[in-house]
């Protein structure tokens, strides 16, 4: 079990404040390791819990829809612990309008957090992981609109099929210098981002009597497989992007 341990390790994660993000900076935090936690509002309700657990966390904020807060957010991590291992780029947001009246600002604030921040934040971590002399990982977080079409949501599933490119495409580059690139598409989880979904009724039920596994996730689900990702024991998983769906691909 060594291998999933992840002590003496310090994890970036964007958008730790709430939901999947705050679960994934806890998870990593009770694996051992230290959590820089990035986020446009206060993360102190993360930040305790983490330090509950005997680690320690700083609050860096940063607005990741500009790519000039990616600088502030490394050299935050560098100054508080020296060194960075792990990269979970989380944060991400969604925008809902018929495709026939979508707006170049719905399209262009989904992509520039979903992909072109998470492009810019990775290539100055992979940076810093080469400096470093030491292996690196970013764990990408993708969606079932990875997979899928879904409605209503154009620049959201244009993201995060993006994402599932780019963590095949950063993966064939830079897994040679040590540094795995994989992704996780979490199902229909309960957090912000799903409020809208959840409040329509019949949305809600058509999603959970399609999910194998009978209910919605519980962010906390996300846990297991981010501290996999994030630890040695997924030394030789490159570019991939595991579905933790509660069956749902499988239907
Ligand atoms: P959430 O709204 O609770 O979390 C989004 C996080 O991103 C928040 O911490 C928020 O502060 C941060 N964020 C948003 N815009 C930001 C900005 N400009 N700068 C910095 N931080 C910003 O929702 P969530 O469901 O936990 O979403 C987390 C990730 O999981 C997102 O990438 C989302 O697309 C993805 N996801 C969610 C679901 C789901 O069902 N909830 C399913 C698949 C993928």
């Amino acid at each position: 079990m060594l291998k999933f341990n992840l002590n003496n390790k310090v994890a970036i994660v964007t958008g730790a404040s709430s939901g999947i993000g705050k679960a994934i900076a806890i998870g990593l935090a009770e694996a051992g390791a230290d959590i820089v936690c990035v986020a446009r509002r206060n993360c102190a309700d993360t930040i305790s819990e983490i330090e509950k657990l005997g680690r320690e966390a700083i609050y860096v904020s940063a607005d990741l829809s500009e790519l000039k807060s990616i600088d502030g957010i490394v050299n935050a991590a560098l100054h508080k612990f020296g060194k960075i291992d792990i990269l979970v780029n989380n944060a991400g947001t969604i925008r809902r309008e018929e495709a026939l009246d979508f707006s170049v600002k719905d399209w262009d604030d989904v992509m520039n957090l979903n992909l072109r921040t998470l492009f810019f934040l990775s290539q100055r971590v992979a940076k810093e992981f080469v400096k470093q002399k030491c292996k690196g990982k970013i764990i990408n977080i993708a969606s079932m609109l990875s997979y899928q079409g879904g409605i209503r949501v154009v620049s959201y599933t244009s993201s995060k099929s993006g994402v599932l490119g780019i963590t095949k495409a950063l993966a064939n580059e830079w897994a040679k210098m040590g540094i795995n690139v994989n992704a996780i598409a979490p199902g229909y989880v309960i957090t912000d981002n799903t409020e809208a979904l959840r409040k329509d009724e019949k949305r809600y039920k058509e999603i959970l009597d399609r999910i194998p596994a009978g209910r919605w996730a519980d962010p906390e689900d996300m846990k297991g497989t981010a501290v996999f990702l994030a630890s040695d024991a997924s030394d030789y998983i490159h570019g991939c992007t595991i579905p933790v769906d509660g069956g749902w691909l499988a239907r």
